[in-house]
């Protein structure tokens, strides 16, 4: 990707829409204004003009913004030509662009430009794909507060406090004749203390912020027609699922994105577990495994009208011993509350009826609490892994430095590791692949 010249993109989704966008960015982009509209429009301000092809005919008419360099997003000149929103005439449109010499943005380099010209740090320019992409309301209002900066303004604050015990620490090496316990001597000691209480709540919050970006992965899993498709359709409040009374009648994994008490959670509704010769239904059995493998959590569904199965202890000997597992018992309102069935070995079982919808609260809070979620109060970080990992990178120097009591330079080192990691986070030095990797996630136009 090169900086230097000028880029295009339909930034409006694809399909038909009452208004389609297409975004131009790069230097000198004026002369290229002018073949299309005759003029450039002035700067920031909406303009009504005609939009030509190469003969003089208007391909559409519509509005012009022009945000001369560096007041715009990217930091470059911005034109923004908003036409009427069908495929083809945009299509048309940026093939104007093309023919003049843009060339077509890659996915997020829009973004990418505005983070080399200082208009967003990396932290914030990944809250941008986080924004369009949030899929509650709790995660959408997270990510336009990391995109205003709040993350990084955490992330500054411990910088900053790094960066001043470091300068303490400094001081102490022009002395290196003297033996004595400098943490203990100067208020180093305490500062530290202080910076690493402060990680730890950033960190905390972190953590919470990532549940909401990346969601909890559920997968519902259970003996055929113990209620699966039932209590997935009682959660999400539709109909996602077949329902019926043939067992094996969900063969295929059925995704499902759920909003519990703001927290994302990825319900996979599992193809009934049980030996079977149907080779599609194999097939779904064999995708139902593969998912437990990669989820953060299991819902196993059982029948309170019916006693324990040969089956079920099955499906429980082959789940991984790490995953966390909720036992739920369905179809209550079938059984009197004295004659429901119990399992033996089990811990705490959640009873519920996903016909009636009793219970199913209780279900929900139980999730909420086995994937650690606190609710999304104020202050929450959109931060993904590579965020968490940092965070905890400079928490391990950090704790390695208290035991350096007695070795300011060893202690100096590891408040320097500490300072590189922080920094990775809002990317004053990555490397180029790793932008690379963020700024492919972004759909074409961001
Ligand atoms: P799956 O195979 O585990 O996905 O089971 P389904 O959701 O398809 O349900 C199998 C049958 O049990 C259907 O006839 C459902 O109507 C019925 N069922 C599911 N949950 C309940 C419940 O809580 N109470 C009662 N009475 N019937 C239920």
């Amino acid at each position: 990707m090169s900086v230097s010249d000028i880029i295009a993109a339909i930034a409006t989704a694809p399909g038909r829409g009452g208004i389609g966008v297409v975004r131009i960015s790069g230097p000198g982009l004026v002369a290229l204004g002018r073949a299309i509209m005759g003029r450039m429009p002035p700067p920031r301000r909406a303009t009504l003009a005609n939009f030509h092809d190469d003969h003089g005919g208007t391909i559409d008419q519509g509005i012009a913004l022009f945000f001369p360099a560096p007041h715009s997003y990217t930091g470059e000149d911005v034109l923004e030509l908003q036409g009427h929103g069908g495929p083809v005439v945009l299509q048309l449109l940026l093939k104007r662009c093309l023919d003049l010499g843009a060339r077509t943005a890659e996915p997020g380099e829009f973004t990418k430009r505005a983070f080399l010209n200082d208009k967003l740090d990396l932290a914030q320019a990944e809250s941008v794909v986080d924004l369009i992409d949030a899929t509650t309301e709790q995660a959408a209002r997270c990510a336009i507060r990391s995109l205003q900066g709040a993350f990084s303004q955490q992330i500054h604050a411990l910088t900053q406090a790094l960066i001043e015990l470091r300068a303490l620490v400094e001081a102490t090496l022009d002395f290196p004749e003297e033996e004595i316990d400098f943490l203990q001597q100067s208020d180093a000691a305490s500062r530290l203390l202080r910076l690493r209480h402060q990680l730890q709540d950033v960190l905390r919050a972190s953590q919470q912020g990532s549940l909401l970006r990346e969601g909890v992965h559920i997968v519902l899993a259970g003996q055929p027609n113990v209620g699966k498709s039932s209590l997935l359709n009682r959660m999400a409040g539709e109909d996602v699922a077949i329902v019926t009374d043939i067992p094996g009648t969900t063969r295929d994994a059925i995704r499902q994105i759920l909003d519990i008490e703001g927290m994302p959670a990825h319900i996979i509704d599992t193809a009934g577990l049980r030996d079977s010769s149907d080779p599609v239904e194999k097939i779904g059995i064999a995708r139902t495994w593969a998912a437990i493998e990669k989820a953060d959590m299991v819902l196993l569904l059982m029948d309170a009208t019916r006693r324990e199965t040969a089956g079920d202890r099955e499906i429980l000997r082959r789940l991984p011993a790490h995953l966390p597992c909720l036992r739920v018992m369905n179809k209550i309102d079938l059984v009197q509350p004295e004659s429901r069935v119990d399992f033996q070995e089990s811990g705490a079982t959640i009873r519920l009826s996903a016909k009636t919808g009793e219970g199913v609260d209780r279900l929900r809070k139980a999730v909420r609490e086995a994937a650690g979620w606190q609710g999304a109060e104020e202050g929450l970080y959109m931060a993904r892994e590579r965020h968490l990992q940092a965070l905890r990178r400079a928490g391990e120097c950090l704790k390695r430095a208290a035991t350096h009591g007695r070795n300011p330079e060893l202690f100096a080192e590891e408040l320097r590791l500490a300072q590189d990691a922080l920094a990775a986070i809002t990317g004053e030095f990555s490397a180029d692949d790793l932008l690379g990797e963020i700024f492919s996630r972004f759909c074409i136009g961001k």
